[in-house]
């Protein structure tokens, strides 16, 4: 849960920051950033819970040159070195990570991280190793849910699901409950599902296919292929594995768990011919994220997996659940500064009690 309040967000982290607090306060490093994407130029936000885990092109510059200035970016590979205590890093460190590998992730945030000299690492599905590019299917469902029309319900016995009438304003709960539903499937039963779904819900067979005709639409909801892939790894930025399809790993079987996690790595390294080290917990919170996932990480091979809550600097950092600082559209950037210093995570614990990552690591 992520509690900001206006008195928080327009006068306290302001003064924090401009008095120079958040920097000279800010706890042993490194510290470690998510982004998911960046809007594509003429991208019309089309529902805020749905888009808002991608940033403007303007706050992505404004935040990285603030990270430039006060900070230091460090490569993938010296987090790594780092993490196995074969290298010691400068106070302050900060790692740039990026969910999802969207198409997006190189048309707009790429460039701008080349123009600044940043490396990234960025998490890929399985589906990206493949030769053409898709959508992701939590994503692809909600869309589903916005362009249905009517209040309609949901059946599917096979899949245990029966879930309606979905009136508009319960839209996203019904969605929630369809991606646990369905993430206990594997990729091609869960496929079959979804378009028993978009049938269900009144939609055209083409109705995926004619979304994406348009390119801005495309460049947000795409996943980047393999050439797209070949083309981040050109430009010098890493590429870590974040599932096969990107389950709730939680919820799926244990045997459904490990091909998620083992596969996803030894597709993408035989689609690079590069050794992939690093793995990015799907979704990455403490509901969706068990010891048992972070078990099946390290016997999968990969160096450090990275979880999606708690993060900044100050953060305990178990290799198997790296905190993260999760960037959102809505985050002003005296708000990332304070979640960065670890401001934020202290002052959440103080008035909340517990850390998110305790449910999964144990404390
Ligand atoms: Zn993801």
């Amino acid at each position: 849960m992520r509690f900001v309040s206006p008195a928080l967000k327009h006068i306290v982290f302001p003064a924090l920051s401009w008095s120079g607090y958040l920097r000279y306060t800010a706890g042993a490093g490194p510290a470690v950033v998510t982004y998911h994407g960046v809007f594509p130029a003429r991208y019309e936000v089309r529902n805020p819970a749905l888009d808002g885990n991608l940033v403007h092109t303007d706050s992505l510059r404004r935040q990285l040159q603030l990270l430039k200035k006060r900070y230091r970016v460090i490569s993938p590979e010296d987090f790594l070195r780092w993490s196995e205590e074969e290298l010691s890093l400068p106070p302050h460190s900060i790692l740039l990570t990026c969910d999802d590998a969207l198409r997006n992730t190189l048309t707009e945030m790429v460039p701008i991280l080349q123009e600044l000299g940043l490396s990234c690492l960025f998490f890929a599905t399985g589906a990206s190793a493949e030769e053409t590019p898709s959508m992701l299917w939590y994503e692809e469902l909600y869309l589903m849910l916005l362009d249905a029309s009517e209040s309609i319900t949901v059946s599917i016995p096979e899949a245990g699901v029966s879930i309606g009438p979905i009136a508009p304003n319960r839209k996203h709960s019904c969605w929630w409950n369809l991606v646990e539903r369905l993430s206990q499937f594997d990729r091609e039963l869960r496929r079959r599902f979804l378009d028993q779904v978009r049938d269900q819900l009144g939609l055209s067979e083409d109705w995926g296919t004619r979304l994406v005709e348009n390119s801005t639409v495309a460049c947000r909801f795409l996943t980047l292929d393999r050439e797209g892939l070949r083309q981040l790894v050109a430009a010098g930025m890493t590429i870590g594995a974040h599932s096969l399809s990107h389950p709730i790993l939680a919820r799926a079987p244990e045997g459904l768990a490990w091909r998620e996690i083992s596969e996803s790595r030894s597709v993408l390294e035989k689609a690079l011919g590069l050794t992939v080290w690093a793995f990015g917990y799907p979704f990455g919170n403490a509901a969706t994220v068990t010891g048992r996932d972070l078990r099946l990480a390290e016997e999968a091979g990969f160096r450090c997996a990275f979880m999606n809550i708690g993060g900044g600097f100050g953060a305990k950092i178990n290799r198997f659940a790296v905190p993260r600082v999760h960037v959102t559209a809505d985050m002003s950037l005296f708000e990332f500064e304070a979640h960065i210093s670890g401001f934020y995570r202290s002052m959440r614990k103080r008035l909340l009690g517990g850390d998110e990552l305790e449910a999964v690591v144990g404390a």
